[in-house]
């Protein structure tokens, strides 16, 4: 049987927090749950839930320890996480008065590279016995949700799905998380520290006792030195973020997106560690200043404006101009206005405009619309001409279309070219693309495509 396991991993204890708040010296915290009718096993691939018990259920109490954290579970071994969550708030008892702490835990995670986690603004009355991939649920309680404790020992506990991959290891699938209503009542810090630790759990931590560079981390069971993740933390959920669903499926739409082609494995490694490390949008970026991108940009252009792929002496003339900073834009503007478009066009003027036309708009122009341009490519040149034609609302909602298409396998919706319209007018339109790539519906997409 292919089975997933799921558990609760433990709770912070309501007596620690008065310890720390140095009001009850001594006082030591119930901290872990009792396993037996605590752990539910369920498999994730059938849905089929297995009851709790199961013989070797031990071993998923002893965590792989790495430098500063451990995981959950050693079988299967967690490689990686889905890595997309949106984390979901269920209506209980002043969930709501959590939710300051809670998107500056999101915050925290989200940037030092943990996981792609976004916060419900709507708040659901289900509370699903198996969550679907790539949410986690959280709930106020404050009853012995975790088990057996009793009310009052504990503040949160979580719970973490774990899949299985291809090749038998591990997946974070899917969490839940009780807060206990006692933990309601703390300073905003403290709420972060309880929510930080928790979906910690969710995301594949378990705890780490000892000091990691000299401090606590936020998965120390009971100390609530640290408000935000610590080094050790990041440690362990890092690599688990890097190799996600999300994060490899992304690397996958950027490369079928940007280079027209699949990730080889020394690329998947170097760009799911940019995204986990830097976002999307750098990462975006960084991939759209490769020379195998620009190469594509370049030999694209000459075919749109001279009906040729570039030669070897205009390729390496125009990746050098890119490097120092020319835009697709300007390289359009460069192959229309030159000579050899020129000559093409029997250096004619009406005739070079209709053909500016069919390659920037694909139509014919008007024959007012030819007797608008004529004069002014006479005045102002024909640089001048073709960029105002590339920069036309017209062919700024053509691009933006085009771009949507391409990455979401749809037209862009009239806000859609709203938003974006004034980058391609303004010459940017790298930026709409690294924009869209830095989108939910791009990494839901992603997923769907590639996950
Ligand atoms: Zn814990």
């Amino acid at each position: 049987m292919n089975r997933t396991r799921r558990r609760v991993v433990g709770s912070l204890a309501a007596a620690t927090l008065i310890l720390t708040l140095g009001s009850i010296s001594g006082a030591q915290a119930t901290d872990e749950l009792p396993i037996d009718g605590d752990v539910i096993v369920g498999d994730f691939d059938s849905g089929e839930i297995v009851g709790s018990g199961e013989p070797g259920l031990q071993a998923l109490l002893a965590p792989t320890t790495g430098a500063g954290y451990a995981y959950t579970a050693t079988s299967p071994t967690i490689s990686r996480s889905y890595g997309d969550f949106t984390v979901q708030l269920v209506s209980s008892s002043r969930v709501d008065s959590l939710r300051a702490a809670l998107q500056a835990s999101a915050n925290d995670i989200n940037a030092n590279g943990g996981a792609s986690l976004s916060v419900s603004t709507t708040t659901v009355s289900t509370w699903p016995a198996r969550p679907a991939a790539g949410t986690i649920y959280l709930r106020v309680d404050g009853r012995d949700s975790c088990g057996a404790a009793a009310p009052g020992t504990w503040a949160g506990c979580a719970t973490t799905w774990i899949g299985r991959d291809d090749s038998g290891l591990g997946v974070v699938q899917a969490g839940q998380i009780w807060i206990a209503s006692v933990a309601v009542d703390y300073t905003q810090a403290q709420q972060q520290h309880v929510l930080t630790h928790e979906l910690g759990h969710t995301l594949g931590l378990a705890h780490y006792e000892p000091a990691f560079n000299g401090e606590y981390q936020v998965m120390h069971p009971s100390k609530y030195d640290a408000t935000t993740l610590r080094s050790g933390d990041i440690n362990g959920l890092r690599p688990l973020y890097q190799n996600s669903v999300s994060v490899r499926s992304q690397v996958q739409a950027m490369y079928s997106g940007l280079l027209g082609r699949s990730a080889d494995d020394s690329g998947m490694g170097t760009w799911s560690a940019q995204i986990a490390q830097h976002g999307t949008a750098a990462t975006a970026r960084s991939m759209m200043s490769s020379t195998e991108y620009r190469t594509r940009v370049i030999n694209n252009a000459y075919q749109k404006a001279l009906g040729r792929s570039a030669d070897s002496g205009g390729l390496s003339t125009h990746l050098r101009s890119m490097a120092n900073g020319l835009t697709e834009q300007e390289l359009h503007v460069t192959l229309w206005s030159s000579d050899e478009a020129w000559q093409q066009a029997g250096k004619n003027t009406s005739t070079w405009v209709t053909r500016l036309y069919q390659g920037v708009l694909g139509r014919t122009p008007s024959a007012a619309e030819v007797n608008n341009w004529v004069p002014q490519v006479n005045q102002q040149g024909r640089a001048a001409v073709a960029r105002n034609v590339l920069r036309s609302v017209e062919h700024a909602d053509q691009y933006i279309n085009a771009q949507y298409q391409l990455l979401f396998a749809r037209n862009a919706d009239a806000s859609g070219k709203a938003t974006w319209r004034g980058l391609v007018q303004t010459g940017q339109q790298a930026e709409v693309t690294v924009s869209l790539m830095n989108s939910a519906e791009f990494r839901q997409r992603a997923i769907t495509q590639f996950g």
